[in-house]
């Protein structure tokens, strides 16, 4: 018999089958070891067939198998198939999402401990008859294991004494078995929460998912008690003999909302989180497989939870962007979710206080079934938003980055003893050009999205269409000559706020602060025990924690994310502005917020202020629908990069050849098609370009494209190629 095996080797080349002599205990999903080469090497088994095209005496056996069951389910094998065709993934590189990083090469096992007990036949008997007087050792530790009767060596080697613990081993006295031993992250947390009563629209809401054949979007106002209806569902789950995975993003996977999960399900649930260590992660991994715990919770990749009969996936904050995988391999959540679905007949819940325009719009014709919860559970009203118009600033003389309003407000916030946080809506390293007196920015006239100022070249160029433009001198509106470009940091946000009130103790969380393991859990924790007055902060600070104390957010620089060249980057405000004024007033105390703006015309500011998140999406979506962005057309872009520059540039001549003439025969299914430099023209001494097109959703196009892209992988071994769909960063 033949198996058919895939090497744990990520590179074009070997990314096929192939065949080796299958030996007892292979099956379909097993981890193997095989022959590769020179050496041993990692491999999973995906089937078996009759014979080889491969040589007799070219064929090798398997060398073993590593685990004691297959470890990757028929379901995994054609989730694999289904992700590498649609994402364009290396097999190996699919395989290996499946499986605890740390699993591989062995580099983690399960924790095993030595279980001390008495050999039966001297337990009643006199320990004088066979423990010298003299060894007093000896006789304690025999003493204590008959009274507890069994316990950890490594226990009596530390309390008594290893020597007699061995002496008593080697004589036969004492016998050892082998036990498994569970690393199990807040384990600490076992009594069982109480359910609360769901309010009638709650219970709608888990109605509403539970009887729907299609994917239910849960749109309900931050603080409306999604997170019940959530666990509502899991326990219905549970009851029916299925098992759950709940999602959520990284940055808001807090130790409270894992008490949650664990004082309501107990040894039910396992966490997957990269704050967890290696062990732990394995272990709770662990659990899941062998149908031990019935629940996963965690970030993305728990999406790939190796549970059975999953009758229930929940994707909290669906509109969050870290559901895409930004590196390889690249993936969308959502699609490996739905896969998981329909394999498994199980109900897909998406949550969201800013629902991505892309699943409202689904929810709007009737591809999602909509769920809503529009009022907060205790009533109370969203914060009020001030928006700051920063060109009246400048005219009265003040450039710096403070409105005298937020300066008042800080002052008042800190001098009645309550806490603020200051976000700065920041994204990614590109920098817009924008008049601070009359609020102009530069646009791309074919794309409606901002011009990006490239200081090398000192142009502004367009990053959906690579058209460039002249860097301003002049305000083309108001001709003057007050024109910002470049962005602040958080850091100098800090120092500013820390001149101004020096008594006041600010943390600063951003990218630099938050690098080691749990780092921002640690700042969001000192911040909400009171270890500081105000938190300056990006992004990180717009989801997680509840600040009971915090009664005032400002929102520094509202246009940053605003006039960031992406086409979801006015969808990308409204989450964020709503996300964060939702840090504001949580608890007892009434929250205010200051926005300021350069553009306080802009519609997204009007929308976000009056929480109109319908008026918005209105508006938003008939604009993508104009400018042909996603949902209506789908964007594919090939990214191109090489050491040797004149490479990478044959490669992509090559390519946009090859796809011009898919386009040429398929005219209907592209919208925009070209080949550029990518805007990171170099990263880590590669040269990278990029070809960019905009297509039908879903059309047939995309595989031709695809093949292009083998194509390539086979003509220039020098290249790495990679494809994204609908990429969140353009860079
Ligand atoms: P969301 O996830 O929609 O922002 P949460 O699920 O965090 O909202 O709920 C907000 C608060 O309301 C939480 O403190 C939660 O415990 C509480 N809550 C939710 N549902 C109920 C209910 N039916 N009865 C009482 N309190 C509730
Ligand atoms: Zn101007
Ligand atoms: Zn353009």
């Amino acid at each position: 018999m033949i198996a058919k095996v895939i090497v744990d080797i990520s590179a074009s080349d070997v990314d096929r089958v192939f065949d080796y002599i299958a030996i007892d205990g292979a099956e379909r999903g097993s981890r193997v070891l095989v022959p590769f080469g020179r050496q041993n090497i990692e491999g999973y088994v995906i089937g078996f067939a009759e014979t080889s095209d491969v040589p007799q005496e070219k064929l090798k056996a398997i060398a073993s198998v590593i685990d004691d069951r297959p470890i990757v389910s028929d379901e995994f094998l054609k989730l694999c198939d289904y992700m590498t065709a649609r994402f364009h993934l290396r097999k190996i590189d699919v395989f290996r999402l499946f499986l605890p990083a740390k699993m591989r090469g062995g580099r983690i096992k399960s924790l095993e401990k030595n279980i001390i007990s008495i050999n039966t036949d001297y337990i009643d008997a006199d320990p004088a008859q066979f423990i010298k007087k003299t060894a007093h050792s000896q006789a304690e530790v025999f003493e204590y294991v008959r009274e507890v009767q069994s316990a950890e060596q490594s226990y009596l080697n530390a309390n008594f004494s290893a020597a007699a613990v061995r002496n008593l081993l080697a004589r036969g006295i004492f016998t050892a078995r082998r036990e498994k031993v569970l690393r199990t992250p807040y384990s600490g947390i076992v009594q069982k929460d109480s359910a609360v009563t769901l309010t009638d629209k709650q219970t709608e809401a888990v109605d509403t998912i539970m009887s729907s054949d299609r994917p239910t979007l849960l749109f309900g106002v931050t603080g409306s008690g999604k997170t019940e209806v959530y666990l509502s569902c899991i326990e219905k789950t549970l009851a029916e003999n299925k098992t759950a995975i709940m999602l959520v993003p990284e940055i808001s996977l807090t130790p409270q909302v894992m008490r949650v999960f664990r004082s309501r399900f107990g040894d039910e649930v396992a966490l997957l989180h990269s704050g967890l260590s290696d062990g732990e992660r394995f272990d709770e991994w662990h659990r899941l497989l062998t149908g031990q715990a019935h629940v996963a919770v965690g970030a993305r990749s728990a999406v790939f939870a190796p549970l059975e009969n999953v009758g229930l996936i929940v994707i909290d904050e669906e509109h969050d962007t870290s559901y895409s995988s930004e590196s390889n391999p690249r993936y969308i959540t959502r699609d490996v979710a739905f896969f998981r679905a329909e394999y498994n007949g199980a109900k897909v819940v998406m949550g969201s206080a800013t629902p991505s325009m892309e699943s409202f719009y689904a929810a709007s014709n009737g591809k999602y079934v909509l769920a809503e919860l529009p009022d907060r559970v205790n009533k109370r009203k969203m914060p009020d938003i001030e928006v700051i118009n920063m060109c009246n600033e400048v005219m009265y003389g003040n450039s710096g980055m403070f409105s005298a309003k937020l300066v008042s407000a800080l002052d008042e916030c800190l001098s009645s003893g309550n806490q603020a946080i200051l976000f700065l809506n920041r994204r990614g390293y590109s920098s817009f050009v924008m008049c601070k007196k009359c609020g102009y920015v530069a646009k791309c006239e074919d794309c409606d999205v901002s011009l990006v100022y490239h200081k090398d070249e000192n142009v502004l160029k367009c990053h959906y269409c690579q058209r460039r433009y002249a860097m301003l001198d002049l305000c083309p509106q108001c001709k003057s000559s007050h024109i910002k470009q470049g962005f602040m940091g958080t850091e100098r946000i800090a120092e500013t706020v820390n001149k101004m009130f020096p008594s006041a103790r600010v943390i600063r969380m951003d990218n630099d602060t938050t690098r080691t393991k749990d780092a921002h859990l640690k700042l969001l924790g000192d911040f909400a025990s009171g270890n500081a007055d105000i938190l300056v902060g990006t992004q990180m600070v717009a989801k997680g924690h509840d600040f009971a104390n915090v009664t005032l957010v400002g929102i520094i620089d509202a246009d940053m994310s605003l006039h960031f060249s992406d086409f979801r980057a006015v969808e990308r405000t409204f989450q964020l502005i709503t996300q964060v004024a939702g840090r504001a007033g949580r608890e007892s105390k009434s929250g205010r917020v200051i926005l300021q703006t350069y553009t306080p015309g802009h519609y997204v500011y009007r929308y976000a202020t009056a929480y109109d998140y319908r008026g918005f999406y209105g508006k938003e979506i008939n604009l993508l629908q104009a400018t042909g962005f996603p949902p209506f057309s789908e964007i594919l872009r090939v990214l191109i990069s090489s050491e040797n520059e004149g490479t990478a540039l044959d490669a992509t001549k090559y390519a946009i050849d090859a796809i011009r003439a898919i386009a040429e025969n398929h005219a209907d299914e592209f919208t925009y098609l070209n080949a550029m430099r990518a805007p990171k023209k170099r990263i880590q001494t590669k040269y990278r370009m990029q070809i960019l097109m905009r297509i039908k959703p879903d059309s047939f196009v995309r595989q031709k494209v695809y093949a292009v892209a083998d194509e390539l992988n086979d003509r220039f071994p020098q290249i790495t190629c990679f494809t994204e769909i609908n990429p969140n960063d353009l860079s």
